[in-house]
């Protein structure tokens, strides 16, 4: 019999556990402090739990955190790992160490039926959603965990095409009984759903981060084609009428294509659209995938680029590359497994 893991479960979902067999509710509390504050591989090392309840625990319930399947590891650190998920499919995480920060990237579908252009994980399509415990087995499991000061959900897959199980696994990591995380360590990256941007602003509180990559919705459609029914304009209204409350971030990313999204106008268009929220514009190089004829601008031209933001009173940095030399940009690795298992 296959048993159900805990690791993922959030403090009413363990209550449900103990309820389930006869435990006291004080029980949950205790399950959680061993899945979220000690680093655990057994049911047997939850040692302030009596032995007879964790041998019924045991029978039914595994703690459900599994290793990476393999990484590779950039000449500049970076680490990129693989993961198999449900299905054979595979997912990606990346561990980015800095100078004075470590962040890690985690996916948080399998695939992506967002289909952005520039995209390896959208050519892959839909391949099914990661649980929350999926997502958080990304951070927990792999070496550096102890080591990580920032978490970005920003690797496969659109977040808020996932609200549920992202929405748990902030909560995991954030809450009191879980992690107890600051919010302030993690930013959620999305391209803006319509439906659903108002619940995460108003059910979260880390930073988040909007693919923007054009402010003309006739361009955005050509490379993002959720534009159609998520328009960036509805996005950003949602944005001004949730407000930019406490330490909360947001910012726009803006990858740079030569001769597409990269003119005065766009600059003048993006101060118009943004103006007046607090925000900043992270722009960012863009990493070559196959089949897709775009070039990325070179430093000087996208530090023009930033310059005019600046003078346009809307903050703008440009993000380091990193990895480039392990197929850094979202999906290749994984797309490089699928096909390999496919041959
Ligand atoms: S950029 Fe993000 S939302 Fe778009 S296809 Fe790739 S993973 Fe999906």
């Amino acid at each position: 019999m296959t048993k159900e893991a805990l690791y993922g479960k959030d403090i009413n979902e363990l209550l449900d556990v103990t309820h389930h067999l006869g435990l006291p509710g004080f029980s949950a509390k205790q399950i959680a402090g061993w899945l979220y504050r000690h680093e655990i591989s057994s049911i047997d090392e939850m040692t302030n739990i009596p032995k007879k309840i964790r041998e019924v625990l045991a029978s039914e319930y595994e703690i459900g955190i599994y290793p990476p399947d393999s990484f590779v590891e950039s000449s500049d650190g970076t680490k990129k790992y693989l993961f198999k998920v449900r299905n054979g499919k595979y997912i990606e995480t990346a561990y980015i160490p800095e100078k004075g920060r470590a962040t890690v990237c985690v996916s948080t579908q399998a695939g992506c039926r967002m289909g952005c252009r520039f995209c390896m994980t959208g050519k892959q399509g839909f391949q099914g959603n990661l649980s929350a415990g999926e997502i958080l087995n990304q951070i927990r499991s792999i070496n550096e965990f102890r080591k990580i000061t920032n978490v970005v959900y920003m690797g496969m897959g659109e977040p808020l095409d996932n609200l549920p199980e992202v929405v748990k696994s902030l909560d995991i990591l954030t809450s009191e009984w879980g992690y107890g995380w600051s919010p302030t360590r993690i930013t959620v990256s999305t391209v803006g759903i319509s439906g659903s941007i108002g619940s995460f602003l108003q059910q979260t509180r880390v930073h988040l981060a909007v693919s923007l990559h054009t402010p003309f919705p006739g361009e955005r459609l050509k490379l993002i084609p959720v534009e159609k029914t998520s328009p960036v304009g509805d996005i950003i209204q949602q944005i001004r009428q949730a407000g930019i409350k406490g330490q909360r971030r947001i910012s726009f990313e803006y990858i740079l294509f030569r001769g597409f999204n990269d003119s005065s106008a766009h600059v003048n268009e993006l101060a118009r659209l943004l103006n007046g929220i607090r925000c900043r514009v992270n722009l960012i190089r863009f990493h070559k995938v196959p089949g897709l004829d775009y070039e990325s601008p070179d430093i000087e031209e996208i530090k023009k680029f930033r310059d005019k933001l600046n003078s346009k009173g809307i903050i703008a940095t440009i993000r380091a590359s990193r990895g480039e030399d392990i197929n850094a940009a979202c999906g290749l690795l994984s797309t490089l497994s699928l096909n390999k298992n496919q041959e």
